[in-house]
């Protein structure tokens, strides 16, 4: 169990892990009345999380591993695993892959100086040769 913010429930919400999940989810499938259903999770739910509930339809989305890691910038959790910007603060979200291409970018634009550093020399040294008619 771990509290997170919760976006349908606009609330800090305890959430439930997959070992918790689990084991609430098993009397979905159980041929129960849906009663009989409600009761069971809610009071599961309650000895999990210590917070009781009423619809045990609300605790089905109470799951840790249906949110994201907490944005880096305001700590609520992203929507989804997959976000590419916080919901909430509008944080960018660098992904580890984009983080390598960005890194591949920053070499080749230390070439690309590299290389107009060497231009910009060149052309130096022949406007220099061309005044002075001698090289720097
Ligand atoms: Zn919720
Ligand atoms: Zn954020």
């Amino acid at each position: 169990m771990k509290v997170m913010w919760c976006w349908r429930c606009q609330s800090d919400m305890p959430m439930l892990d997959e070992e918790e999940y689990a084991e609430i989810y098993k009397f979905s499938e159980a041929s129960i009345s849906s009663e009989k259903r409600n009761e069971l999770v809610c009071s599961l739910y309650k000895q999990y999380t210590g917070m009781s509930a009423t619809n045990h339809a609300a605790i089905y989305h109470h799951r840790i591993s249906l949110y994201g890691p907490p944005c880096p910038n305001c700590g609520k959790p992203l929507r989804t695993s997959r976000a590419s910007f916080c919901a909430e603060c509008g944080h960018q979200i660098v992904k580890k892959d984009k983080f390598k291409k960005t890194e591949n970018n920053n070499a080749d634009n230390f070439a690309g100086l590299v290389c107009i550093l060497a231009i910009a020399y060149y052309i130096f040294a022949e406007i220099y040769a061309l005044f002075t008619g001698k090289m720097p």
